[in-house]
């Protein structure tokens, strides 16, 4: 597994972007709506891996409970998996609680699983892989 990105609330994209900009040294390659998941999407190449700022766009997004719960911050980590299928099952028998049966369709043209954070020492904990087209 390779760490693919770290995921991160944020209560306001565009200056979360100016921010990020500033830190990394670059822009955001990549905005993206996950209807789905009601949120906003960017992301930064840092080296091998990314950063994905997450903004709610609605009440009943994830990321909107996060920010209320916690604030803002880190949301999850994320591992890029070859075969999610193979690693959803994998972890299912090792006994990790995964959220979802099935992968899904998330941003940055991936299928995404999520482990639940009491399986993983309280961090969200998620799978991608690449969707090939
Ligand atoms: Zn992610």
């Amino acid at each position: 597994m390779k760490l693919e990105h770290i995921g991160i609330a944020v209560k306001d994209l565009a200056a979360a972007n100016e921010l990020y900009a500033l830190l990394i040294g670059k822009k955001h390659y990549k905005i993206e709506s996950v209807e789905s998941e009601q949120v906003n999407t960017s992301f930064f190449k840092t080296g091998y891996s990314k950063i994905e700022l997450l903004e709610a766009t609605g009440p009943e997004s994830a990321i909107a409970k996060h920010i209320e719960k916690r604030g803002e911050g880190i949301h999850h980590i994320a591992f890029e998996v070859k075969d999610i299928y193979a690693e959803m099952e994998r972890l299912r028998k090792e006994g990790f609680r995964l959220l979802n049966d099935k992968p899904k369709r998330g941003a940055d043209n991936k299928l995404v699983c999520f482990i639940h954070p009491k399986s993983a020492n309280s961090v969200l904990v998620e799978l991608c892989q690449r969707i090939v087209e």
